[in-house]
């Protein structure tokens, strides 16, 4: 039994460790985890006072995945709703879908007894984006950002790669063997309305095979999105890959993409006997994991992979 994380999940162990330990399954623990992510507002990243869209609207997305049969839900671009987690295990468990985005995904989750949550941004989050985005433009371009019909000039300036980001990833394998993974985040700062990253998208940011293994993804989605990144960790392994093969492969993949990107990439990953994974393209990243021997969690560094940086203004 194992429980696996980015560090910034390290709120929810408690919660996803008590359900492992009581014999709950994979996919109860990574939905625990997650939750207190969500709802921490310390977090400028996941669910509640994440970083909002250049407009200021939090859109979140978030993916859920069943490895026993590969079922999965997702939503994407979720406005005022949190837990975002709790609404993609509803897609995956009660539509014929696996993916919900923005206006229909706000109306499920209202189906579904999810009540909008009113303020989701605290006042230091809402002068950060003012304080950030008042470097680029003036007061009156920042005024009429809302009727803007050049967003995609703002965006570009202001998804600059030293600004923020972040997701929580979290890997479960309950008593049974089985293994379950989930993704939420507010995705990339000011990103253009509607864009998604990879954290909704089964096989980029999230990806589950009870007999072979998972693996999660932060970092530039539209990467991971690119390169199908969880899935060919996961896909390596049923190749005969070993773990740090498949993950070190998915890397070099990464590395291998043409065109622009940030390139920065963050990997957690567990083969089916267990053993967990964390890489990075940055140095000093971390990630954590918890067995049922373990009285807490242990962070350790995530292996260091390079990916060249491509970023052009
Ligand atoms: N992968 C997320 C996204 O692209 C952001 C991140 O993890 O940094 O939305």
């Amino acid at each position: 039994m194992i429980l696996l994380a980015s560090t910034n999940a390290n709120v929810g162990f408690p919660a996803g460790m008590e359900i492992l330990r009581k014999g709950g399954s994979a996919l109860d623990a990574v939905e625990a985890t997650i939750r207190p992510v969500e709802d921490n507002p310390a977090d400028r990243t996941v669910g509640f006072n994440g970083y909002p869209n250049i407009l200021g609207d939090l859109e979140l997305d978030a993916s859920i995945m069943d490895g026993r049969t590969r079922e999965s839900g997702a939503v994407g671009a979720l406005k005022g709703v949190i837990p975002a987690i709790s609404v993609a295990r509803k897609v995956m468990e009660t539509l014929p879908h696996v993916l919900l985005a923005g206006a229909g995904a706000d109306r499920f989750a209202a189906e579904m007894g999810f009540p909008q949550t009113e303020a989701l941004l605290n006042p230091d989050v809402i002068a950060a984006r003012e304080a950030i985005l008042k470097q680029d433009m003036t007061d009156t371009e920042f005024a009429t950002l809302a009727t803007s019909d050049n967003l995609r000039q703002w965006v570009r300036l202001a998804t600059d790669p030293e600004r923020t980001y972040g997701t929580v990833n979290v890997i479960a394998q309950d008593a049974n063997g089985n293994i379950a993974c989930g993704v939420s985040t507010s995705g990339w700062a000011w990103k253009y309305p509607g864009r998604l990253g990879d954290s909704p998208i089964i096989g980029a940011g999230n990806y589950a095979d009870n007999r072979y293994g998972a693996a999660a993804c932060t970092g530039m989605g539209e990467m991971a999105i690119r390169a199908s990144t969880a899935h060919s960790i996961v896909m390596a392994m049923k190749l005969g890959k070993s773990l740090t093969e498949a993950c070190e492969l998915a890397m070099e993949d990464l590395n291998a993409l043409g065109g622009n990107f940030i390139g920065r990439m963050n990997l957690i990953a567990l083969a089916k006997d267990g053993t967990p994974a964390g890489y990075s393209s940055l140095p000093g990243k971390t990630f954590i994991y918890q067995t049922d021997e373990m009285e807490t969690y242990v962070e350790k560094e995530r292996t260091l992979v390079e990916i060249e940086e491509r970023w052009a203004e």
